[in-house]
């Protein structure tokens, strides 16, 4: 995206199509330590379809082969001439370093996407209650960042946790937003003081003490919760306690890192597997003829007999590990990355289904 862009109306423009069009990188803004927001644009004047909250998997060209990273839209459909991602890069990151090190502003990269079912759109009701931690405060952002340009009115305590004042995502921003919107009520928590940035504000982690005087009337409100896994526990256990209607609470996990996959004639203790134990798996495209022991994926399976199949998450959600199976049964426990119209037209995810018997798969 180097010319000059004349403005196109959206009825003049398609949709933003993954299997046609590429992102291009229009803009990267630091956010906070080790976080930036990366701003894309369609590579065909296309404009982006979703729900605030979804999210894409970006396909990041490293030197050691394609990687495969899921990352919440922070942006709202209500712009829809573009879309952002608000990224944490952890200790040892791979993936989210490799953007940090190499995506500059006109650098192009794959996508798949968008998708997901965390959006408050999916639940519409009175009073919302944001609760999140960390970079979890990316879906409550698009979602928040719409309800400001379409209904501005909506009654909403956003509540906030970071490790230090200056850790807090999008601080300034919401700032803004709360004194714009008459039914934003903003509460910040964090756990440490800093001397880079001043605090006057509520200190420790979420409880159920802390948490009423954040949000009185929680129990009345729809509830979405993003971040690290404990975190999440925390408040579902929290909000349990209360009597809470859990029906009424809905949440977004990241996902736990990769596991290291066992090869196939092994256990995990490194004891041979007894021939029979194993399940054959038969990669169609590949024309590999694989293995699956007790246990295992077919994702797993797939690594452990050198067949690459695209993935993700990992714990079926976000659906880049989309399979065609030709013939067998699978037990598949997902996480909503899967539809259940591909479910009948023969689909599995390939990291949460284990063969019942021997399978045959496109891949
Ligand atoms: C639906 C969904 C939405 C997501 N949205 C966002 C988002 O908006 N912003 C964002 O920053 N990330 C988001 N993630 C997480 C993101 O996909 C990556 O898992 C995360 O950024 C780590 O990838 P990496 O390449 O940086 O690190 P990796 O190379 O995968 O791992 C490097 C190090 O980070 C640790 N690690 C791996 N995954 C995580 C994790 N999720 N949390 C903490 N430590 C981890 C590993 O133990 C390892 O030490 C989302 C994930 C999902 C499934």
């Amino acid at each position: 995206m180097t010319g000059v862009h004349l403005y196109r109306h959206l009825d003049e423009m398609a949709p933003w199509n993954d299997r046609l069009q590429v992102l291009e990188v229009a803009g990267i803004v630091d956010e906070a330590p080790e976080v930036k927001t990366f701003t894309f644009r369609s590579d065909a004047q296309t404009w982006f379809r979703y729900k605030p909250g979804q999210f894409i998997t970006l396909e990041l060209p490293t030197a050691d082969g394609p990687l495969m990273r899921t990352y919440t839209l922070a942006s709202s459909p209500s712009r829809p001439f573009s879309i952002s991602i608000t990224v944490k890069a952890q200790a040892g990151s791979i993936g989210t370093r490799w953007m940090f090190d190499n995506l500059k502003r006109g650098s192009r990269i794959k996508a798949r996407g968008p998708a997901g079912d965390f959006s408050h759109h999916n639940h519409a009701a009175g009073k919302y209650l944001f609760i999140s931690a960390g970079s979890g405060i990316t879906p409550m952002m698009s979602m928040l960042r719409w309800l400001n340009d379409c209904a501005p009115w909506t009654d909403i305590a956003f509540v906030n946790c970071a490790r230090r004042p200056e850790e807090i995502i999008f601080r300034k921003e919401l700032e803004l937003l709360g004194a714009n919107m008459p039914g934003l009520s903003l509460g910040f928590m964090i756990e440490e003081r800093s001397s880079r940035e001043s605090w006057f504000g509520h200190m420790g982690r979420i409880d159920a003490v802390r948490l009423p005087l954040l949000s009185p009337d929680f129990h009345e409100r729809e509830v979405f919760c993003c971040g690290p896994d404990p975190f999440m526990r925390a408040v579902r256990t929290m909000l349990e306690a209360t009597g809470f209607d859990m029906a009424h609470y809905h949440q977004e996990s990241f996902g736990a890192p990769p596991v290291e996959i066992p090869p196939p004639a092994t256990t995990e203790a490194g004891a041979v597997v007894p021939a029979e134990a194993t399940v054959p798996v038969r990669f169609a495209s590949s024309n590999v003829d694989g293995q699956c022991v007790p246990g295992q994926t077919v994702l797993q399976a797939a690594r452990a007999s050198g067949v690459r199949i695209s993935a993700a998450c990992e714990f079926g959600l976000c659906g880049t590990c989309r399979v065609r199976k030709v013939s067998g049964d699978v037990e598949m426990n997902h996480n909503g990355g899967i539809l259940d119209e591909e479910i009948a037209e023969g689909y599995i995810l390939a990291c949460c289904s284990k063969p019942l018997t021997a399978l045959e798969i496109e891949a």
